[in-house]
Parts: C-alpha cells; structure tokens; sequence
C-alpha cells in the first residue's frame, strides 16, 4: 500500500489519477470514506452506487472470505473499522496524540499495546483495517500497489508508528495560500481557520516522516507534479522499487473506483493536467496576512516563497 498523506485539496486525486495510468497501481482515493458513503449508498466514479458497483462488492468479497448476496456489501463496508474519527474522549485523543508524537522508541512510550487507551486501539485496529483492505484491493485488480490518500492526521501517525508492514507512504504539500483559498471557497472557512487546519495538518505529516524516515516516506509537491508530472511520478516509483516509465497525461477517469476525494474525480470532461493557482487573485491582502502570522515558517520549508 502507498500511503498519500496530504491535506484535503493538495492534489491528491491527481496524483491517484496518475499512479494509476500504469498498471502496477490502483488508486482508491480515501478509503477512510468508506462506510460512510457505504451507509448513503453513494455513488462510485464508476458510476455505479455503491451498492451496484461491481469492484467493491468484490473487494468486500476477497476481503471477508463470505459470499455477499445483492447490497449485503454496503452493510459489510458500514461496518469496517476504516474511519479514524471515532468517538473517543479528549483525555483518550491527548493520549493517543502524546503516544504519536512521543520519542520513536522506548518501552513506556503510550502507543504500546499494552497500555493503550480505547482510542489507541481504535487508531490500530483502523490502520491495520487499511492494509488489510488495500490488499484485498490489490488482489481484486491484479495490481502491486493500491495508493490510498484518506486525509486523517490520525492514520498518517498511527501508520507511521507502526511501520506497518507493506505500507510506503508519500507526503504531498501543496502552498499553504492554495490550499488555504481552497478551504475558503468551498468550505466558507475564515483566512485563519483555513491556515491552522493546513498548518497543523502539515505539522502532523512532518511528524510523520520522522517516523518513517527516509526509507519509509518521500515528500513531492503538487505544483511540481503538475510542471512536470513525469518527474514526481519517476521519483515516487524509485521509491517503491519500480523502474522509470512515462505517465499517460490524459487523465482516464471513468476506469477508476475511487471514494471520496476532490470533485474533480466526477468531472470526466477534464481530463488534462492544469495547475490551479487561483489563491494568487482569490486572496485579498487580509487573507495572506493572517496566512503569513500562522504558516509562513512551514510554507518557506516546503520551498514556497512569498
Ligand atoms: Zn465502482
């Protein structure tokens, strides 16, 4: 499994798009989503419901070893351990997040089995759901990589943490004022809201690669991807031990069973790359000023000048 760790609206659902244009990958876009839009019986960029589409009933099927009559799948994915944002306390999520950021080795450290609160076991028994499921994935499609991207601060650590076997991850930023605008316009979010979530968001993934190091996680920008796609792409498939090979520009969007994640993956008609800088009009002096009082530092590290 390729872990994409990322921030909502940092360019995930294309770089999905083109690890999946060569057949060593399938992209499924954020499977933290799952259940959820299981319950709603939502539609698939198949174009499917849920319910009726073909490959998850299959992947449930791999996956859990029975064999599911009609929407017996949509009961059986509501009910999978994939979503990291359970219910726990604030004392279990302080803990959990103590565990996660605490020294990388050591036997009192938080995140052991043994003295794990209820949410920590939740953070686990989630993670090792997302493996589980990529494998079954992998084994439906015929393919050696399944790239995930579920957007949960929580997974990213924990699968960090665990250095859970078969599991790679890249961490993919966007400029902070993209993704900032973004939020803003499609979440009603003020400037400083949307720069917190991208700053602590990101500071989380920072952690992240400290966990896995660089074996484990490779970091690659979105606005380089789209400059040159070929470029990010040759660089994530040396890191999982792939050879070079060129990517299909022509974003083929109706092959892909993909949940959750940007509109973008319903727009079939949009099928080439284009980089979308629109923060650079959208975004009044107000704005990048309580940007810059927030996330200037982190943006700077990530190579993004004023
Ligand atoms: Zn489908």
């Amino acid at each position: 499994m390729l872990h994409i760790a990322c921030t909502s609206y940092s360019g995930s659902t294309l770089l999905g798009y083109l690890l999946g244009s060569h057949g060593e990958f399938t992209a499924t876009s954020q499977l933290a989503h799952l259940p959820r839009l299981a319950q709603a019986n939502a539609k698939c960029t198949c174009g499917a419901a849920l319910g009726a589409c073909t490959f998850w009933h299959a992947v449930a099927e791999q996956h859990s070893g029975l064999k599911l009559i009609g929407k017996d799948s949509l009961t059986w994915w509501a009910a999978q351990a994939l979503d990291p944002q359970s219910p726990g306390s604030k004392t279990d999520k302080a803990r959990a997040a103590l565990g996660l950021w605490g020294p990388r080795y050591g036997a009192d450290h938080r995140f052991s089995a043994a003295r794990g609160t209820a949410f920590d076991r939740h953070l686990r028994a989630c993670a090792a759901a997302h493996v589980a499921v990529a494998a079954a994935v992998a084994q439906v499609a015929g393919t050696r990589w399944v790239a995930d991207a579920s957007k949960d601060r929580w997974l990213s650590l924990t699968l960090g943490r665990l250095a859970a076997p078969n599991v790679k991850s890249v961490v993919l930023v966007r400029d902070g004022r993209a993704v900032m605008a973004s939020r803003m316009r499609r979440l009603g979010e003020s400037a400083g809201q949307a720069a917190k979530m991208w700053l602590t968001h990101n500071l989380w993934l920072m952690r992240q690669q400290q966990l896995v190091g660089s074996e484990g996680g490779l970091r690659v920008r979105y606005e380089d991807l789209c400059v040159d796609p070929n470029h990010i792409v040759g660089q994530i498939r040396g890191h999982l031990d792939l050879p070079p090979a060129p990517v299909n520009p022509t974003l083929n969007k109706t092959a892909a069973h993909l949940i959750g994640g940007n509109p973008m993956r319903f727009e079939t008609s949009a099928q080439t790359i284009t980089l979308d800088e629109r923060w650079r009009t959208d975004l009044k002096a107000a704005d990048l000023r309580a940007f810059g009082v927030r996330a200037r530092a982190l943006n700077r590290l990530f190579g993004y000048g004023d």
